[in-house]
């Protein structure tokens, strides 16, 4: 069975990811950085089961600014498949935060392969690129072949690594593979996400916690999935004889404002007294026609998101019901 290394396993991917893992019979070692307020909400269900912590999960404190240290942890578990998912993913913070955005995304992927590359026996490499890359797209739907036009430090940094990822396969023969994907979601979405915000707000107004909702501009549009349904391709992706690249996505698009009246009505609200606009919550400047093909995805991996994006935002909405009733 497969020894898996997973870097951002306390992120909303990363601990599905263990969780289907540990279903195939993998060994899962996860790679979490000494902060000194360490979020591990995410795999608490794991880390404190003791039929699986210690047994077929196991931590290790590295960071990716620390290569020394990665490098140990590398030699030490001898992964057969790397998951490299660490990292900032948030757009409007790589506005705030663009240099340590791109050390993390950019450069923190190239030390990884790197590393990899010096490997006795190099581990595959999964690399959650995004549809970021594409920013300003011609063509709508993208695809594999579309040319990148990142619009944003944050899609600039993952058109850099997914670029690397591409030509350390080409050049070094390294089982490397990008999936591009769009906007996924789930109950385990960071706070600052709109869809976490939007869902979280309609809970909270509804239990009398909160009054209102301040949002930016809700009739941007992007093509949102469940993350449950990405982590299933990362691994499908490792598995096939040939390392390619895959776009992720549903191929619908919403807009903010569908999520507003979905998360409102599942909590019998109206919208109208709730929500308002702000300014400062206006982006510099936002992608357009995000919308992905996944055909490639569907024919080689068979792959296909199951759940729709109303049953999405549906479950995200009773999930902060239930934890802000708790
Ligand atoms: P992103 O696609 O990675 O930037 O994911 P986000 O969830 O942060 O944002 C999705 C879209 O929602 C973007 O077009 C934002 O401009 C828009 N949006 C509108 N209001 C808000 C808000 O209050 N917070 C966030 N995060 N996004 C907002």
């Amino acid at each position: 069975m497969n020894t898996a290394l997973i870097t951002g396993i306390t992120g909303q991917d990363g601990s599905y990811l263990t969780e289907l893992l540990l279903e195939h019979g993998c060994t899962v070692h996860g790679v979490v950085r000494r902060t000194s307020a360490l979020s591990r909400s995410r795999i608490d269900h794991l880390y404190s089961d003791p039929a699986i912590y210690g047994k077929r999960l196991f931590l290790h404190y590295a960071d990716l600014d620390d290569p020394t240290t990665l490098r140990r942890v590398l030699n030490k578990v001898a992964p057969d498949e790397i998951y490299h998912l660490a990292g900032q993913s948030h757009v409007g913070l790589s506005f705030e935060i663009p240099e340590s955005t791109c050390e993390m995304t950019a450069m923190g992927t190239l030390r990884l392969l790197e590393m990899i590359r010096d490997l006795p026996r190099p581990a595959k490499l999964f690399h959650p690129s995004s549809s970021e890359i594409f920013g300003a797209p011609e063509q709508s739907p993208q695809d594999e072949g579309t040319p990148f036009k990142p619009v944003n430090p944050y899609g600039c940094a993952k058109a850099f690594a997914t670029q690397m990822v591409a030509i350390y396969r080409q050049t070094f023969g390294l089982f490397a593979c990008n999936a591009i994907m769009y906007n996924h979601e789930s109950p385990r979405r960071g706070e600052n996400f709109v869809t976490r915000k939007i869902c979280r707000a309609a809970a909270a107004i509804k239990l009398g916690q909160q009054s209102e909702l301040m949002l930016g501009d809700t009739s941007a549009r992007r093509d949102w999935g469940h993350s449950r349904d990405y982590v299933r391709a990362f691994w499908q992706m490792l598995q096939q004889p040939k390392a390619d690249d895959y776009v992720l996505a549903t191929g619908q698009l919403h807009s903010v404002q569908d999520i507003v009246e979905i998360a409102f009505t599942t909590c019998g609200l109206d919208w109208r007294q709730h929500v308002k606009q702000d300014a400062r919550l206006l982006r510099p400047a936002e992608p357009q026609r995000l919308l992905g093909n996944a055909a490639k995805a569907k024919r080689v991996l068979g792959w296909e998101p199951q759940i729709s994006f109303r049953a999405l935002i549906e479950e995200m909405t009773r999930a902060e019901l239930e934890r802000l009733a708790s």
